[in-house]
């Protein structure tokens, strides 16, 4: 099929290699010149296992191809979907602009039967704004449809979950388009979900803040295990071994961040409150996880006691490991909390340390070359993301080169009583 996608970042590229390695026939579409200029010279402005490869190869079966023009993706696909960002706004709610930019702008090239998917993450009843912008600005008054379409992919490990998905949820009122879609998805071989359009919008806004409130409540668990002497370890693996509830997302750390959960979380608080249904336990979700991040900067305090001139060193800058993002990562804040007391930070991400650089997250930061060279005279490691390079290192070189062996490790990474045995005063979450 012949398949238009409209923002080409971590979701739009993602999907649209999945889609011509499925042998679909993909244009994707950015308004960012150098984005595009950059996919077109065959660089890939993300880091994403195994993405590369994929792009470059279907570049090559001419099945996947760059442009900044929106026309040329509209007249020549069957099907446009739509992948910008959903940023929030300062209240929580969803800043829909660039959703109704696209919109207008698919609108006003628009001269056939498409249908126009939304694949962004939107409060429910956006669909309908949709259609509604694209009838306004559609002078043609060329029929189309629109369908929710919500992506449920993990940064990390993003081709391999849109590749085989759990489901994929359609929300659709019409035969048509609903027909359509499911043939797109039919490479996949995956359960297909067909719902109506504000079903489809909700389950993706349900999903993340039930996955965020399972954080948090490991987390506040973890607590109570710091105040007991219990082992969140322990726990969560007993309780995860129960099916009902599952072992993922009960991993106690410094909490969640990145670019979609705290967003999600804040607007599907908003929207509740705009439906006049208050998501309070959503409130308490968001409290523990700030706090968690709180909690974990007081221990270094603790430890530390003054942080002014202490040479700490960093280990993880990104929101989650396998990944170059470092849209409101826990790390990042941690970072310029300790760089705000005075501490001398150096930090080291295997992917990460580029877009920190060029967004200018983390001013005041020296970046190291390795982990190891990150720790050198370091009087504290602070272990913020959980890189699986990071647990291959030995205590014993690590011990070698820190001035003082003190580990604050914000994601449960290593062994504590290894790193007891090696001399550590080692810290932290939810664990003696
Ligand atoms: P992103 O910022 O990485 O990519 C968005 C792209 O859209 C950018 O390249 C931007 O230049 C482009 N763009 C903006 N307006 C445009 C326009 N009018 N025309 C053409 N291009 C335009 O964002 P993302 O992380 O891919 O997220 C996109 C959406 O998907 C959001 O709603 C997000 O919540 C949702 N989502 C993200 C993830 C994730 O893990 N990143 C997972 C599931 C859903």
């Amino acid at each position: 099929m012949k398949l238009c996608i409209i923002g080409s970042g971590y979701v739009g590229l993602v999907t649209g290699a999945c889609f011509a390695e499925v042998g679909h026939q993909v244009i994707c579409v950015d308004n960012d010149q150098r984005k595009v200029d950059m996919l077109i010279a065959g660089e890939i402005p993300i880091y994403e296992p195994l993405l590369e490869g994929m792009v470059h190869k279907n570049v090559g079966a001419k099945r996947l191809s760059f442009t900044n023009s929106v026309e040329k993706g509209v007249d020549e696909s069957e099907v446009i979907f739509i992948a910008v960002p959903t940023p929030p706004q300062p209240d929580g709610s969803v800043d829909l602009s660039y959703i109704e930019q696209a919109a207008r702008e698919i609108a006003v090239v628009l001269k056939d039967y498409r249908v126009i998917v939304d694949k962004s993450t939107v409060p429910v009843k956006t669909g309908e704004k949709v259609a509604a912008t694209i009838r306004r600005y559609n002078r043609a008054g060329a029929a189309f449809d629109v369908v929710s379409n919500p992506e449920f992919l993990r940064e990390g490990c993003a081709v391999g979950d849109l590749m085989n998905p759990d489901r994929i949820v359609i929300g659709s009122s019409n035969e048509q388009a609903t027909a359509l879609m499911k043939k797109i998805y039919e490479p996949f071989m995956a359960p297909i979900l067909v719902t109506d359009i504000s079903s489809a919008e909700l389950i993706k806004h349900a999903a993340n803040s039930f996955l965020a409130l399972k954080i948090s409540y490991i987390n506040m668990v973890s607590r109570i295990c710091e105040a007991s002497g219990a082992d969140i370890e322990n726990v969560a693996d007993g309780i995860g071994a129960d099916k009902r509830i599952g072992r993922n997302f009960l991993n106690a750390g410094i909490g969640y961040g990145g670019s979609c959960f705290p967003k999600d979380i804040a607007a599907f608080i908003a929207i509740s409150e705009h439906l006049g249904e208050p998501f309070e336990l959503l409130k308490e979700v968001q409290r523990i996880n700030r706090t968690q991040c709180d909690r974990f900067i007081a221990k270094i305090r603790e430890a530390l006691w003054v942080l002014k001139d202490k040479k700490i060193a960093i280990w993880g800058l990104t929101f989650k490991p396998d990944t170059d993002d470092v849209r409101s990562s826990v790390a990042i804040d941690i970072v310029n909390q300790l760089v705000a007391e005075g501490a001398i930070v150096r930090a080291y991400d295997p992917k990460g340390m580029e877009k920190s650089q060029q967004m200018g997250l983390v001013p005041g930061v020296g970046f190291a070359s390795s982990p190891l060279d990150a720790v050198q005279d370091a009087e504290a490691l602070v272990i913020a993301t959980e890189w699986k390079e990071f647990s291959n290192i030995g205590f014993q070189e690590l011990k070698a080169l820190m001035h003082t062996p003190l580990i604050f490790d914000g994601r449960n990474l290593l062994d504590p009583l290894v790193a007891r045995q090696f001399g550590f005063t080692y810290y932290s979450i939810g664990r003696a």
